[in-house]
C-alpha cells in the first residue's frame, strides 16, 4: 500500500508532513496512513500539469499516441484486478465482487476512451457557412489542466471516469480522491509510472476536502474542475469556479424513484429492488431509494422484499458470501441511524431492519431498512440517506406515480418496473431523470450518458459526452476569395 503523494512523476511526502489514517470499515482499526496534501503540495502538482500541458507537449500529442498510453493503464488495471480490488474493498467495505467489478469497469473506461482518443484524431471538418467568401474547420482540443474531485463510493471507478477522458482528450490531471478512500488512487498512479505516463500529466494528490481539494477548486492555473460528491459541496465548488471562469462539471446526488406497476413481474421487481438499494450498502448516488408501488400488489410486493430482505448475509465485504458489508465510516453509520430514527419519531414504520446490525462487536454494519408510512415532505422521502435503507409507498394512478417520483429537487435516474410497452415508454418519457430504467435498476454502461436533471448535477460523463467535458471546439475561418474583403479598401 503506497503512503505518498505522486506530483510530477515523483513520490513525495506532503510538504507539511501531515498523515491521515486508512480505517478498516469492517474491523475499525487503523490499517495504513497515508499523506495529506497541503496547499503547497496542489500548487506543486497543479504547476506540473500546468507545464505537461503547456510545455511538454502532451495537449499536442495525437489521439493515437494517447490511446496507447490508456490500453496500457487499462491492461495493468486488468492484471491487477484481484489486488486492487481487495484494496477498495479494505477502504470502502464493499463486497469483493462488487470490487471486482468496479475495477474491471475502471480497466474498460481506460480501454474505452484509448478508441475515442484515436477517433480525435479524425475530429476535424469543414462546415458549410453562409458566406462563401469563408472557409470554416471546426476542430476540438483539449480545454487544459483538470481538477478532479471524486467520493468514497466507488473510489477507482470514479477516478476512471474522470481521468481516462480528460488523458484521451489531451488534458493533465491532477486527482483529489475522498480522505476514506485513497488506496487505488494511488495505485492508478502507480499504474500510470508503470505505464510510462510523462511526468506531469497525472497527479495524484491525497487528503482532505477542505484543505487539498478546497486548494484546487481556487488554483488559478486549473482550467476544469471535474466533480462528483455531495450538493452542497458541488455548490461551493460551482461558486468559487465561477470567480475565474473555470469549467465545472458536477456529478451530485439522488433521490431516485422506482414505480412498480401492478403488472409488473413482482420476483423480478423485488430483486432489482434490493439490488437498487442494498448494493454497495445503498451508497450509491442512482440509488433507487424511494419505490412507488401499485396499491393492488403493494402487500404482496412487501412481504416478499421483508422476506428476501431478511435473507441477506451481512459480513465483511472479503467473506465469501458477503452481500452487505460495513458503511464506509462511523459517521456515515450515524447519519444513516439519525435519519431512520428521525423517521420513526416522525410516524414512520419500520417495517424490518432499522438498527445497526446485531453480531458484530465491530464494524460499521447496518441492517437492510424498509420505511413505510412516510410522508410526502418528510426528511426520508425526500432527502438522500446514502444507506441501505428503502423507503415505499403506494399509490393508485399511473399520473399520480409520476407525479410523485418527479416530485424532488433531484433528477438523477428512475426505474419503472411494468410488462405494458407503451406504459413504459410514456412513463419513462415523463419521469424527470438523466437515467431511466425499463424492468431493472442500476445497470450503467461506458457508452451510455451519466448525469442527472435538476440538483442531481450539470453535464454527463461517459460515452462521448465524457470526452466533451475536457475539449474546447474552436472554428478556424479563412477568408477564400481572391479579391480584396473592400470595406476599408475598395
Ligand atoms: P463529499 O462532497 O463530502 O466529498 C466528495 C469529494 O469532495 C471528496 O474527495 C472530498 O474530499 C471533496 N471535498 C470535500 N470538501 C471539499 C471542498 N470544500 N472543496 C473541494 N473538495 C472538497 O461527498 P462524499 O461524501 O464523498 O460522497 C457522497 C456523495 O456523492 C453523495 O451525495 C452521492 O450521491 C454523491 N455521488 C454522486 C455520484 C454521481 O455520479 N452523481 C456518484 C457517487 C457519489
Amino acid at each position: 500500500m503506497r503512503t505518498k503523494l505522486y506530483i510530477d512523476g515523483q513520490w513525495r511526502d506532503a510538504a507539511n508532513g501531515k498523515q491521515a489514517d486508512v480505517v478498516d470499515p469492517a474491523t475499525e482499526e487503523v490499517v495504513h496512513q497515508f499523506a495529506s496534501a497541503s496547499p503547497e503540495d496542489v500548487d506543486l502538482a497543479v504547476k506540473a500539469a500546468r507545464r505537461a500541458f503547456d510545455q511538454d507537449g502532451w495537449s499536442r500529442t495525437t489521439g493515437k499516441q494517447r490511446a496507447q498510453y490508456l490500453r496500457r493503464i487499462a491492461k495493468i488495471i486488468g492484471e491487477r484486478q484481484q489486488e486492487l480490488a481487495a484494496l477498495e474493498t479494505l477502504d470502502n467495505g464493499k463486497p469483493l465482487p462488487e470490487a471486482m467489478w468496479d475495477v474491471g469497469d475502471s480497466a474498460g473506461c481506460f480501454e474505452y476512451y484509448a478508441k475515442l482518443a484515436e477517433e480525435l484524431d479524425n475530429d476535424e471538418h469543414a462546415i458549410a457557412v453562409s458566406d462563401d467568401r469563408f472557409a470554416c474547420r471546426i476542430r476540438r482540443e483539449p480545454l487544459g489542466v483538470v481538477g478532479a474531485i471524486t467520493p468514497w463510493n466507488y473510489p477507482l471507478l470514479m477516478a476512471s471516469w474522470k481521468v481516462a477522458p480528460a488523458l484521451a482528450a489531451g488534458c493533465t490531471v491532477v486527482l483529489k480522491p475522498a480522505e476514506l478512500t485513497s488506496l487505488t488512487a494511488l495505485e492508478l498512479a502507480a499504474i500510470a509510472e508503470q505505464a510510462e505516463l510523462p511526468a506531469g500529466v497525472l497527479n495524484v494528490l491525497t487528503g482532505s476536502g477542505s484543505v487539498a481539494g478546497d486548494a484546487l477548486v481556487k488554483h488559478k492555473q486549473v482550467d476544469k474542475v471535474a466533480f462528483t460528491g455531495s450538493g452542497p459541496i458541488g455548490s461551493q465548488i460551482m461558486r468559487e469556479a465561477a470567480t475565474d471562469m473555470k469549467r465545472v462539471t458536477l456529478e451530485l446526488g439522488g433521490k431516485s424513484p422506482m414505480v412498480v406497476f401492478e403488472d409488473a413481474d413482482i420476483e423480478a421487481t423485488v430483486e432489482w429492488m434490493m439490488f437498487g438499494i442494498f448494493w454497495n450498502q445503498g451508497q450509491v448516488c442512482s440509488a433507487t431509494s424511494r419505490v412507488l408501488i401499485h396499491e393492488s400488489v403493494y402487500d404482496k410486493v412487501l412481504e416478499r422484499l421483508v422476506d428476501e430482505a431478511g435473507k441477506i448475509k451481512i459480513g465483511n465485504g472479503k467473506d465469501e458470501g458477503t452481500l452487505l458489508g460495513p458503511l464506509v465510516s462511523k459517521k456515515q453509520l450515524d447519519q444513516v441511524s439519525a435519519a431512520v430514527e428521525r423517521a420513526r419519531s416522525e410516524g414512520a414504520t419500520v417495517v424490518c431492519g432499522g438498527r445497526r446490525a446485531p453480531g458484530f462487536d465491530k464494524g460499521y454494519y447496518y441492517e437492510p431498512t424498509v420505511l413505510a408510512d412516510l410522508k410526502l415532505d418528510s426528511d426520508a422521502w425526500v432527502e438522500e440517506i446514502f444507506g441501505p435503507v428503502l423507503c415505499v409507498r403506494s399509490f393508485k394512478t399511473e399520473a399520480e406515480a409520476i407525479e410523485v417520483a418527479n416530485e424532488s429537487r433531484f433528477g438523477l435516474a428512475a426505474a419503472v418496473m411494468t410488462q405494458d410497452q407503451a406504459r413504459a415508454e410514456r412513463v419513462s418519457n415523463a419521469l424527470r431523470a438523466g437515467i431511466v430504467w425499463v424492468n431493472c435498476s442500476q445497470p450503467g454502461f461506458t457508452e451510455a450518458p451519466w448525469g442527472g436533471y435538476k440538483q442531481s448535477g450539470i453535464g454527463r460523463e461517459l460515452g462521448p459526452w465524457g470526452l466533451d467535458n475536457y475539449l474546447e471546439t474552436k472554428q478556424v475561418t479563412s477568408y477564400v476569395t481572391p479579391a480584396p474583403w473592400g470595406w476599408y479598401i475598395k
